[in-house]
């Protein structure tokens, strides 16, 4: 009788209120539901072919799971972001759960929308593609297995905060320069993993690939035109390699403060579809290794979180703009400008000790004791410093007015908001020994690697940019950066979220390790 009840248990869908108590609500079994997963899964191209050039398409694909009890939905977006900003609006995710709930009948917690972040401009109509993609998987459901795994993928990535040698913190954005040299002590870590659910049709063909990786899929700028950027590259090497008409679902994980490797380089076209080759046959490599088994668990909780908003703009703005006005004031006189500075600081670089003249010249006016050509050197080096000096504090001025514009934008929705607290959906799903948990903002590296650390089953990852879109969310110690960096300028909430989002995150993977 254990047993049956532990096996009725499994395929309870797990609804966890503010407090953590967990509703367990049993729906209708068979005995015959309890080995049985079914999985069905379809794509729609849902690029705006109006919007200008396409590089590559855009996709809204769905995964319908089913084992009886208990159905899921997980949605992968070729998009920015689930509401918030870019082309998806916020009503978004309540419309599609709304339109599911009424056919074919799916709780609205079940569904999990992930966007990949690239920054791709999507159709208008891309609510209701996104729902007639859902349906099309609904009338795909079909006998399936399913097994998770790991693959590796170190190449492709770079984390974009750099530790200073002032203890402040800088991140790499094409909005600003980076950091001088001279001035970077430390790069952050980056998440090579790649956290995979493979679902095989009842005959062992494969039907769908779900990967999970943190990258910012910002590569292509935009002068190359409409892209999925490399999520898309990778996918196509996936489904093209897999062929039998397989899905691969990029799901993004915390890329809060991860971008593409050599993301800052000039000197030569950067290019998606590189890197997006290198994680598609990650993907696969790592796929060959998983094994595929019937009656996978299917298993979905949710848990509705108030997480503080910031109280400390107003603070943060002020020491920001002090910082402004001190560079400003530091500024220095010079009588070059920039088609000056570029010839003399060449010649400078060329030859320290001889830079206006031939070294004869030098000697010349040494012999007869003149110093004419050296005073002039010394004067130039002067200059030169002075207007290097002002460069640098250019670039710094261009990253803290940007990010000082992030700052008064969340000051400014935190008082039209009026309310102390924004509110967070948390979802975890559990397909057989496959794990994720998910969050609508942009959670930076470390905590996703901490979430995967502390979790109770092997196998489990997190996804980021997932039923919503709350900016970033720094670590506590990023969030108090003095240097201002996007991820802790562009966050709406409080440094005291993390330990709160933790324990809950915690507490969702338990239930979801339950027996
Ligand atoms: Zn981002």
């Amino acid at each position: 009788m254990d047993s049956f009840l532990n096996a009725v248990r499994s395929l309870a869908e797990i609804r966890i209120s503010g407090l953590l108590a967990a509703v367990i609500t049993f729906a209708t079994l068979s005995p015959n539901a309890l080995a049985q997963l079914m999985a069905g899964a379809a794509k729609t191209e849902i690029t705006d072919r109006q919007a200008g050039p396409v590089n590559d398409p855009s996709y809204a694909k769905a995964l319908v799971l089913r084992d009886g009890a208990t159905t899921a939905v997980i949605v992968t977006v070729d998009a920015v972001a689930i509401g918030g900003i870019g082309r998806i609006g916020d009503t978004f995710l309540a419309n599609v759960r709304r339109q599911l709930a009424a056919d074919p009948g799916v709780a609205p917690h079940n569904v999990i929308v992930n966007a990949s972040h690239c920054h791709s401009i999507v159709r208008m109509d891309t609510e209701a593609l996104t729902v007639q993609t859902i349906r099309a998987a609904w009338r795909a459901l079909a006998p399936a297995r399913a097994g998770g795994g790991e693959g590796w993928e170190e190449r492709i990535s770079e984390n974009r905060r750099l530790a200073m040698k002032d203890g402040s913190e800088v991140d790499m954005r094409r909005a600003y320069a980076l950091a001088g040299d001279e001035e970077v002590a430390a790069v952050g870590p980056i998440d090579p993993q790649i956290g995979i659910l493979r679902i095989d049709r009842a005959d062992g063909r494969p039907l769908a690939v779900l990967y999970n990786f943190a990258c910012h899929p910002i590569m292509n700028p935009p002068r190359m035109g409409n892209s999925a950027d490399f999520p898309g590259f990778a996918s196509k090497v996936v489904e093209d390699s897999l062929g039998g008409g397989a899905i691969a679902f990029f799901v993004q994980g915390c890329a809060g403060d991860i971008n593409p490797v050599r993301y800052k380089t000039v000197m030569h076209p950067p290019s998606a579809e590189a890197l997006g080759n290198l994680l598609g046959l990650a993907v696969l490599r790592a796929c060959r290794q998983i094994e595929t088994k019937p009656g996978a668990m299917l298993r979905v909780a949710s848990d509705d979180v108030a997480l503080p908003r910031a109280t400390d703009f107003a603070r943060r703005l002020a020491a920001l703009e002090a910082e402004q006005a001190r560079l400003v004031e530091g500024l220095k006189p010079t009588d070059i400008n920039f088609k000056t500075f570029l010839p003399l600081f060449v010649q400078h670089k060329l030859s320290p000790d001889f830079p206006s003249y031939y070294a004869q010249g030098y000697l010349h006016d040494r012999a007869l004791g003149r110093e004419d050509l050296a005073q002039l050197d010394a004067t130039n080096r002067e200059s030169l410093e002075a207007y290097l000096h002002n460069i640098a504090t250019m670039e710094r001025l261009t990253r803290l007015n940007t990010n000082a514009a992030l700052l008064r934008m969340h000051q400014a929705q935190t008082v039209a908001a009026g309310r102390p607290t924004v509110d967070t959906e948390l979802t975890g799903i559990r397909i057989g020994d496959f794990t994720l948990v998910t969050f609508p903002g942009e959670l930076t590296v470390t905590i996703g690697l901490g979430i995967k650390k502390r979790a109770p089953l092997p196998h489990t990852f997190v996804a980021g940019c997932t039923n919503g879109y709350l900016y970033y969310l720094p670590t506590a110690p990023q969030r108090a950066n003095l240097g201002f960096a996007q991820e802790d300028c562009d966050c709406l909430v409080a440094p005291e979220w993390q330990p709160l989002f933790e324990a809950r995150v915690d507490a969702l993977l338990r239930e979801l390790a339950a027996p």
